[in-house]
């Protein structure tokens, strides 16, 4: 795996053993050896684990069975500060430091939060501890759950640029049907398109014991190659899981059709509705075209009500909308400190924010005036 930034996810059926409700250790000692290694080759790691509900509800004597919302909400409670305690004892004894996120729906759903949840796992990464993630689901009520660590893992990939993701699952991968009834089921290695097809196999394929069987691994395939991500699932049961994908063992990757920056650009384009606009002035423009960020000193105007990470459209001073963005102050601070250096930002407002208004990673042009442009440009609507 070359991939800069991997996201893996571990299933609940992989890392509690059914029998007794308890961690497999042993197992999970062989997974963290991996994911060290890929470390050590300065790859970025994050882990999304599952498992939460599974260790906690045989410490709340919850029987085997389906479990209602309130239940699998005391068990999440429960079962996620067991969770934490095993990975703080693992990663710890090994030099690495862990921090733990908790994220709901809202977190990958709502623009704001989004970028928040992402510039945490940026600066944790940056920071060099190894971030696990679970769904926060002592809180998530129905209406806004993941409900399942597939979608959750794919949203992370999504929000922190990832190149590579792997469900680690207790299935193989993808298969024309379901091996254990068909015995003319074929594996599939690679899928370059979710088709249609697809889609219908994966409805007849084997799935594991956690909440989203093969379903959920498409509809994450999905969320991970829009987004410029491989994505890969394979059997995790095996000692060093990872290690035996790297080896060549049969697993299922999905191959993305876009790059991240691209598809993050894409979706900045084409999902949001703008909730202002500013105007910019010649230098400014010229700045955007040549791929850089836009500054404060460049903005002229300031319209619209908007928050840290809206979406705002941005105006050339005849009116034409030549870039989309989302913006690193509100409507009331980018008046404020709009015309000025980004060094005088923390002397009128008070805090210290981003140096751009605009950051060029969040920002697509999509019409230009001048004639000559640094990058193609793509018509939007
Ligand atoms: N978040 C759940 C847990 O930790 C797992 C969801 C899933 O199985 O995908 O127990």
């Amino acid at each position: 795996m070359q991939a800069r930034r991997i996201v893996v996810k571990v299933g609940s059926a992989l890392l509690v053993d059914g029998e007794t409700g308890r961690i497999n250790r042993a197992w999970l000692e062989t997974l963290i050896e991996d994911l060290l290694r890929l470390r050590k080759r300065n790859q970025q790691v994050i882990l999304v684990s599952s498992g939460a509900i599974a260790l906690g509800r045989r410490q709340l004597g919850l029987a085997k069975g389906p479990l209602r919302l309130e239940e699998s909400q005391a068990a999440a409670a429960v079962g996620q500060i067991r969770l934490a305690h095993a990975y703080k004892e693992l990663l710890e004894s090994r030099d690495v430091t862990v921090a733990q996120v908790l994220l709901t729906l809202e977190d990958s759903e709502r623009r704001r939060r989004y970028l928040n949840a992402r510039a945490t796992l940026e600066s944790l990464l940056a920071l060099g501890a190894l971030p696990v993630i679970n769904e926060n689901d002592t809180v998530a009520t129905a209406e806004i759950r993941y409900g399942d660590n597939d979608r959750l893992a794919a949203r992370v990939a999504q929000m922190s640029g990832a190149d590579c993701l792997v469900l680690l699952s207790d299935v193989e991968g993808l298969f024309t049907a379901d091996p254990n009834r068909d015995p003319h089921a074929q594996f599939i290695g690679e899928v370059r398109q979710i088709t249609p097809e697809i889609e219908a196999m994966a409805g007849r394929s084997a799935s594991d014991v956690g909440s989203g069987g093969m379903t959920t691994k498409i509809l994450a395939a999905k969320i991970a190659v829009s987004a410029g991500c491989h994505m890969c699932i394979a059997a995790g049961h095996h000692d060093h899981p990872v290690g035996r994908i790297e080896a060549g063992a049969r697993c299922t990757w999905f191959v993305p059709t876009a790059s991240p920056v691209t598809a993050r650009k894409q979706w900045i384009a084409g999902t949001l509705r703008p909730a202002g606009a500013i105007t910019i002035d010649a230098g400014a423009l010229r700045a955007l075209l040549e791929g850089k960020s836009l500054l404060p000193a460049g903005v002229v105007n300031a319209r619209g009500r908007f928050e840290r990470g809206d979406t705002v459209s941005v105006l050339t001073a005849s009116g034409a909308e030549i870039a989309r963005g989302i913006i690193a102050y509100s409507d009331a601070d980018a008046a404020r400190i709009m015309g000025r250096k980004s060094s005088e930002i923390e002397g009128i407002l008070g805090f210290r924010g981003r140096d751009e208004m605009i950051h060029r990673d969040d920002l697509v042009l999509i019409r230009h005036e001048a004639p000559a442009v640094a990058e193609p440009l793509r018509a939007t609507t």
